[in-house]
């Protein structure tokens, strides 16, 4: 398992997320960005908005897609 911050998947806050592969991550941070916007979380909003614009256009999105996925294959195993 590795862990993974909010803030390095381009978010605002530190909550961290744990996973075994860069998709359980990103797919954690897209349900906590989800959350905030059922919340009503305007600090979140713009990351949430980044997000959504990421599903909506996932060649455009394979840069980011492919610095997590490096970013979580550096870090260190919990
Ligand atoms: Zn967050």
């Amino acid at each position: 398992m590795k862990t993974m911050t909010c803030r390095q998947l381009g978010g605002p806050c530190d909550l961290a997320h744990r996973g075994e592969t860069h998709d359980d991550v990103i797919n954690a941070q897209d349900q906590h960005l989800k959350a905030a916007e059922r919340d009503g979380d305007a600090a979140r909003q713009p990351a949430r908005d980044e997000m959504k614009a990421r599903w909506r256009h996932p060649r455009r999105s394979l840069g980011w897609y492919r610095e997590m996925k490096q970013a979580f294959a550096d870090l260190p195993e919990d």
